[in-house]
């Protein structure tokens, strides 16, 4: 679903990526870890195309990803991706966020859009918040919306960066049970995160990034438990 082939990023004088190969399958959830200026988010944007890189190939369900070529509005319906920040429209209601997009880029019928985004919230949890405007809501359940409002375009994989970050302790769990539930239906996730009990149960694999590198990866059980990798082993101490 996702490949990706030596690939170099930089900001001007800066290597940010410095040939990163990885690749994630159908249905598989891979939780990315990493200390924070590693470079995990703009791996996260190059591969939905926000962000252009110097060398190196992406192929998302097939597709080469490169930002000035036709082809990067079937890769964006492809891949949806998850803030940090929500950022809802402030000045409409739950479900006419979530039907924003279907409606407006795919072009569905606003009845069929709403029908289908009253089904992602009642999924979520929040089907009774569907006519509140986000202002309203907390920050978990603004990215419980959020994450419905992905789904809403259904794409066949989603990216999340650091989801749970911005949230208040006490409103994480219910966006991870979200993301957990999505996983157990099969969705493609690539998870950027810090929250290494989430790593443990649900990810099939973990990549661990250092300095514009996949220093280590495998599965969770292994990463998280007997690292090989010294900076691996550092950072965990520090996050757990
Ligand atoms: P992470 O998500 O792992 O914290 P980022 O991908 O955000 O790391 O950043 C990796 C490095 O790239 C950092 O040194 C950051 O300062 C730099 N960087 C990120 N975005 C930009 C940008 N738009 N312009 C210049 N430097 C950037
Ligand atoms: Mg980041």
């Amino acid at each position: 679903m996702i490949e990706i082939r030596d690939l170099h990023k930089r900001f001007g004088d800066t290597e940010v990526l410095k040939g990163i190969d990885a690749s994630i399958s159908q249905g598989e959830v891979v939780c990315l870890i990493g200390a924070s200026g590693s470079g995990k988010s703009t791996l996260l944007r190059c591969v939905n195309g926000l962000e252009n890189y110097e060398a190196g190939e992406i192929r998302v369900d097939g597709i080469r990803v490169n930002r000035d070529d036709r082809s990067i509005r079937d890769v964006r319906l492809a891949v949806s991706m998850v803030f940090q920040r929500f950022n809802l429209f402030p000045n409409r209601t739950v479900i006419e966020n979530v039907i924003e997009g279907p409606v407006y880029v795919k072009g569905e019928a606003r009845s069929e859009a709403t029908d289908y985004g009253m089904t992602l919230l009642e999924r979520i949890g929040i089907v009774d918040k569907a006519d509140a405007y986000p202002s309203s809501l907390s920050g978990g359940q603004q990215q419980r919306v959020a994450i419905a409002r992905s789904l809403a375009m259904r794409p066949k994989m989603i990216l999340f960066d650091e989801p749970t970050s911005a949230l208040d302790p006490e409103l994480v769990g219910d966006v991870l049970a979200a993301m957990r539930s999505l996983a157990d239906d099969g969705m493609t996730m690539f998870v950027v995160t810090h929250e290494i009990s989430f790593a443990r149960e649900v990810a099939d694999r973990v990549l661990f990034m250092d300095s514009g590198r996949i220093v280590e990866e495998g599965t969770a059980e292994k990463m998280l438990s007997v690292p090989e990798n010294d900076r691996t082993r550092d950072f965990l101490q520090r996050v757990l």
